[in-house]
């Protein structure tokens, strides 16, 4: 079990002796026990046997899978650097997994802070007790699903929530694309509750669970990236929820989804950089190995030019998670554009790192079981769409430029 981290309350320049060892600590499992059995699992035919659920109780021994809850709650109390940390190492290993284990803290930190009473209790009692209970977030739709991330004054979520007369919820919409959406036990769903209002002052967010009447995994989406977790469509006809269902205050919803996102964006970074120095340093151990031109690959200036532009992108992308994942925690000043910002850079460097990577495999890169090199690739791409379509963050950061005085 991972202890949670001291609190460095100075300016983070690096990492401390614990976050340290944590890192290395993931590292190691992830190379010896990730990544041999992503490699077996991920082109198994059915998405169900795809998932390695005997890892995901091993991440449930070691405190992952509940990382971000209080240690009264039967967590670690990691902060968000620490989660950027592990989940930066998980991704070295599988995206695939990386993601599944971030969902679950994802979700479970918006619970952590809106959910209270019975839905706390529910909430708990299913999620920390059963070591192969994995958590989903629901946000897109099909017709706004980037709307949001750039979120406009129109924006209003097309899945809703009415209360009836006897205080319960009636559920009614379809979400798609959400990870873990085919397996998980408790679902966090957001709704319009008051369409009268931006969505800000009226969407709502509620504890849905795969055993409620009307709720139906009706798509596992073939993906060809992350294919260690399935994304699910979702449909709710006439879900009825119990009034303790809802997270916080009704119409209040948008604090959770942004109190995510703030943090989700930086995470997300992390997850993509991960399969990065994976392609890297699968690229910088095959220009050691393989001779061409009378050399190792890695004697040819062009080369070297190649591996130094991927270290560079590599370092300017985890000194940006870090800092941000630092400040989002500790800076009362935090700029909120960092957290897009991050997402942003970390993203795209990420999918020039794996490119390059595979440019240095060559036509070994296409074969897609004898190297590592193509999932790598494959992997990044999922990060310029998942968690935001890049452009959308771009919007974000130059709304909150337009609005600065
Ligand atoms: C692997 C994966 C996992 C995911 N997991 C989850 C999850 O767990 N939960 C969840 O809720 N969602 C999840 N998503 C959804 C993800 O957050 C959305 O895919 C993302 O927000 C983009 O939406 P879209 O694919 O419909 O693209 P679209 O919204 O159709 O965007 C397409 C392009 O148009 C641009 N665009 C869209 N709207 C505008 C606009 N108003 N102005 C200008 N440009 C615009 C976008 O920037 C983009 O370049 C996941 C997606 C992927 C790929």
């Amino acid at each position: 079990m991972v202890e949670a981290r001291e609190v460095n309350h100075l300016p983070m320049f690096g990492l401390t002796p614990d976050l340290e060892s944590l890192r290395s600590e993931v590292r190691e499992w992830a190379v010896q026990r990730l990544r041999p059995r992503a490699a077996e699992l991920e082109w198994k035919p059915d998405p169900a046997d795809r998932v390695a659920w005997d890892l995901v109780e091993e991440a449930s021994a070691q405190g992952w899978r509940t990382f971000g809850l209080s240690r009264e709650e039967g967590g670690s109390g990691a902060d968000p650097l620490t989660i950027a940390i592990l989940i930066e190492e998980l991704s070295y290993g599988d995206m695939g997994f990386a993601v599944l284990i971030d969902q679950c803290i994802k979700v479970q930190r918006i619970l952590a802070s809106s959910a209270h009473g019975a839905a706390r209790k529910l909430f708990l009692e299913r999620f920390v007790s059963d070591p192969r209970c994995i958590l989903a977030i629901c946000f897109t739709e099909p017709e706004t699903s980037s709307d949001y991330i750039i979120d406009g004054p129109a924006f209003r979520f097309r899945t809703k929530a009415e209360q009836q007369s006897d205080g319960t919820w009636l559920l009614n919409g379809y979400k798609r694309y959400i990870s873990n959406g085919a397996d998980a036990g408790l679902y966090c769903v957001f709704a319009c509750t008051d369409d009268s209002r931006p969505a800000a002052q009226g969407t709502s967010a509620f504890i849905v669970l795969p055993s409620d009447p009307g709720f139906e995994v009706v798509q596992v989406h073939e993906k060809m990236s992350q294919r260690g977790n399935n994304n699910g469509a979702l449909a709710f006809n006439d879900v009825r929820l119990p009034a303790d269902r809802l997270l916080g205050e009704a119409h209040a919803g948008y604090a959770g989804s942004r109190l995510i996102l703030k943090e989700s964006a930086i995470t997300a970074g992390a997850t993509a950089l991960g399969t990065a120095q994976a392609a890297y340093d699968l690229a910088l151990a095959h220009t050691r190995e393989r001779v061409q031109g009378g050399v190792p690959l890695i004697q040819h200036a062009n080369v070297k030019c190649r591996l130094a532009e991927m270290f560079s992108e590599l370092e300017a992308a985890r000194s940006m998670i870090w800092r941000a994942a630092w400040s989002v925690e500790h800076d009362p000043q935090y700029d909120y554009k960092m957290s897009s910002a991050t997402k942003l850079f970390a993203a795209e460097a990420s999918m020039r790192v794996a490119l390059s990577a595979a440019e240095l495999f060559g036509g070994l890169a296409i074969m897609y079981q004898d190297s590592g090199i193509n999932k790598c690739v494959r992997d990044c791409m999922s990060f310029l769409h998942s968690d935001g379509a890049q452009d959308s963050h771009r919007i974000r950061i130059g709304t909150m430029l337009a609005e600065e005085v």
